[in-house]
């Protein structure tokens, strides 16, 4: 599966984050399979992704400086 997220500021700025997908086989089992959005990379660079706490992340957007919280 791929995940991305599409991020569009009051101010009008736009961007798409993949999220990143990290996969561990061993053995030809499965032990990791997720997609993590603080690892991921903006299209554009429009917006910056912190971890601010395990279950928080801050998108802020570079232009205006307007920050949003996502909880996972
Ligand atoms: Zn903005």
């Amino acid at each position: 599966m791929e995940f991305k997220l599409t991020v569009t500021c009051d101010c009008g700025k736009r961007d798409e984050l993949i999220l990143k997908r990290t996969t561990n086989i061993y053995e030809g089992k499965v032990y990791e399979d997720f997609s993590s959005i603080t690892d991921g990379k903006f299209k554009e660079d429009l917006f910056i992704t912190q971890q601010n706490s395990p279950d928080e992340v801050v998108i802020e957007c570079t232009s205006c400086g307007k920050e949003h919280n996502l909880t996972t």
